[in-house]
């Protein structure tokens, strides 16, 4: 027996080994398994190649534990190793690219994908001892046992084995114990090595027998060796993607669509991708897509390789070049991901846009669950805005589905305002902001209905990009301030009228709602309503922006404003205007007379001051002027008190109010009490 000293330094790597990864021993598993593939693998080349001349048989893994001994043991009937390749490869060659793997990671290793690389000396995260035993599918070369207990010395000897192949027999570590579990080896199998390409097996079937689970004494093969997305996409039907959908996520609600992924240059890349059904919460969707390196689980957080969007999908991306030894934060700066990353974006975008081509029905049938995946790569995908704007759709009040090219084309004679902007009225609730739509179908307008979590980031997206466009919420404004024509309404109130009657509005808003509501009048159609709110569509959006952070947070906290218009040509509203000239045209006119001369007598003592320097300023016509200004307050104030004992008299006003709160669904409590009451009494 041959004993010796593991490669070229004498610091021991074990201890390292088993320490650093704790969260991750589990990977030892797939390790251990790819390795053993790829011996089978090797073989297969080689044969082909025509320098292996003997009989293959049936390639396969065999993975298998004994719970008394302790041992997990790995199986194949691959190359096999001779003593020099022993030699070569485990106490040399594994060794130091394991020693070199963890000099490089140990500080950051839980931030490397899928701990991929540390390969064969993984074992000894998990192991006291490691033995293997190989022979080679060389003739006449002899079956070799390697033992190595942990520390830098193994021992090496001949040994039988009766075919050619390789066993690497793990002694499990008591703090190891929990992978001596045959639900435990299962699962790991399955999440790892569920799409290898050569069979593994793991135990025997089992049936259900006489009121238990019985051996069938047939091995149980526990992966499929030929995944879908391996296939050519001409080999593979609707259903074969369905099901192979099915076997990725058993509980999975169908996908829409799905794309095939295929390329060969300048990296390769082969995968699947499936289209969820995406209504809202879009962040618990996150992170369904597996990422394979050869058919070998790697991890399923495809987070930094696809843009942000993309990680909605689901499916499977299975790529050698995607970097897998590296941290996630240098992932992005990595020229083969970027490629690979914008390839995707690029298919995804074009399959969409396929479809739309070809089958708009469906397409538009399907838009409500595509809809939040592709307003959010819109959002924050540049080259993928530009694709998906020819096939994004917009739904109006009718049900009706348009693309913005489509639909400029429907609005821009009617809806183009007088300083040439194309207005896109919409509504966000339809039903609670009934009137407003009304409104605006009475004009011959039409209206979207922007209801998704994403709608006003995406309208201001495109605002950003087109100066011309523009959308306005139908409740923003009075409509014909929406929507800016040239004709004009003249009012039928003077301007004092106008103002007085603003002042008695104003005092008969409830003291809760002070703050929150300003009156102003506007002169609008006879036929419009007499008072109507609106909320600014500038404050409100940037509201609902700060609804999903993002620098938006300052509006989140200012408080809702609205505005209350009052319209000047409303008959109601001249009627006030006309019992007010009725109950106090004289006082009013007094007051706004002596206002007016005080106010001329103000400003002539104020330029007579300002031609003097400040010292020459008597205290006598300082005096004169604050007493003048005093009592302009007192007439304003009085003035305020006539026209608040006017709206308080006059129940129109607080019943107009009232009315426009609550075709906004605003009147509530007492308020709405009140309401009723004063109805009844009017009636
Ligand atoms: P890697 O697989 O990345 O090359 P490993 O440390 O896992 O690194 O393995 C080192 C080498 O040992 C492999 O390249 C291979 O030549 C050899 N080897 C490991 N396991 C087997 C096996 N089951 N059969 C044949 N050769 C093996």
């Amino acid at each position: 027996m041959e004993k010796g000293k593991i490669g070229v330094t004498t610091e021991n790597i074990f201890p390292i080994i088993k320490k650093f990864l704790y969260s991750d021993h589990e990977i030892f598993l797939r390790e251990l398994v790819s390795n053993a593939a790829d011996a089978t693998q090797k073989l297969k080349t080689l044969a082909s190649a025509g320098e292996f001349k003997g009989e293959l048989g049936e390639m396969q893994v065999k993975v298998s534990f004994d719970p008394k001994k302790k041992t997990i043991t790995v199986s194949d009937n691959g190359v096999g190793m001779s003593a020099e390749e022993i030699d070569k490869y485990l106490n040399q060659i594994a060794f130091s690219s394991a020693n070199e793997f963890l000099d490089k990671y140990k500080d950051q290793a839980s931030a490397i994908i899928g701990q991929f690389g540390l390969g064969f000396y993984s074992a000894f995260m998990v192991s006291d001892k490691v033995e293997v035993v190989s022979r080679s599918y060389r003739d006449g070369v002899a079956a070799v046992r390697w033992t190595c207990d942990g520390s830098p010395e193994y021992s090496l000897e001949e040994t039988v084995r009766e075919e050619r192949g390789t066993d690497v027999i793990l002694y499990i570590d008591k703090d190891s114990k929990e992978f001596l579990n045959e639900q435990r080896i299962e699962g790991l199998l399955k999440k790892y090595c569920s799409f290898l390409p050569v069979a593994v097996q793991f135990g025997n079937e089992k049936e259900w027998k006489d009121g238990k689970m019985a051996d069938t004494g047939k091995p149980r093969i526990i992966n499929n060796t030929h995944p879908a997305w391996t296939r050519k996409p001409s080999e593979l039907k609707d259903e074969d993607y369905a099901a192979f959908y099915r076997e990725l996520y058993p509980m999975g609600e169908e996908p829409l669509f799905h794309i095939h992924l295929n390329v060969d240059y300048p990296f390769k890349l082969t995968g699947i991708l499936y289209f969820p059904k995406i209504r809202n919460n879009f962040e618990i969707q996150k992170n369904k897509i597996q990422l394979y390196c050869n058919q070998v689980f790697v991890t399923d957080s495809v987070e930094g390789i696809v843009p942000d969007f993309l990680t909605l999908l689901h499916g499977v991306i299975d790529s050698p070049d995607i970097p897998l030894n590296v941290s996630r934060s240098y992932l992005q700066s990595d020229s083969n991901v970027r490629k690979i990353s914008g390839h995707i974006t690029k298919k995804v975008a074009d399959r969409l846009a396929d479809i739309f081509k070809k089958d708009r029905e469906n397409f538009e049938k399907k838009w409500d669950d595509l809809k939040l995946f592709i307003e959010y790569g819109m959002i924050t995908e540049e080259k993928f805005f530009e694709k998906a704007s020819k096939f994004t759709l917009y739904k109006n009040t009718d049900g009706k589905y348009f693309t913005l090219e489509e639909y400029d084309n429907i609005i821009r004679e009617n809806q183009t305002d007088k300083d040439k902007s194309l207005v896109h009225l919409y509504t966000t609730d339809p039903v609670a902001q009934h009137t407003y739509v009304a409104k605006a179908s009475e004009k011959g307008y039409d209206v979207l209905v922007l209801d998704g979590q994403l709608d006003t980031h995406l309208i201001n997206t495109i605002e950003s990009k087109n100066q011309e466009s523009k959308f306005v919420r139908v409740d923003s404004d009075v409509i014909e301030k929406l929507i800016k024509k040239d004709e004009d309404h003249v009012s039928k109130l003077t301007q004092s009228q106008s103002d007085d009657l603003t002042q008695v509005f104003r005092s008969q808003v409830s003291e809760s709602d002070k703050a929150r509501f300003n009156v102003r009048t506007e002169n609008l159609d006879e036929g419009d309503l007499p008072l109507v709110i609106t909320q600014s569509e500038f404050m409100r959006r940037m509201k609902d922006m700060a609804q999903f952070g993002g620098g938006y947070s300052f509006y989140g906290e200012m408080p809702d404003s609205f505005d209350l218009v009052l319209n000047t040509n409303h008959p109601l509203v001249i009627a006030l205007a006309e019992d007010l000239d009725k109950e106090h045209a004289d006082e009013l006119k007094k007051n706004s007379a002596g206002i007016e001369k005080t106010r001329v007598e103000i400003e002539f003592m104020e330029k007579e001051h300002a031609s003097k320097k400040p010292e020459e300023v008597s205290t006598f016509e300082k005096d004169d002027l604050e007493r003048l200004r005093g009592e302009v307050s007192q007439l304003e104030e009085k003035r305020k008190t006539i026209l608040e004992d006017f709206g308080a008299g006059h129940q129109a006003v607080k019943q107009l109010i009232d009315l426009a709160m609550l075709a906004n669904n605003m009147l509530k409590g007492e308020a709405l009490s009140a309401f009723v009451k004063r109805s009844i009494s009017l009636l």
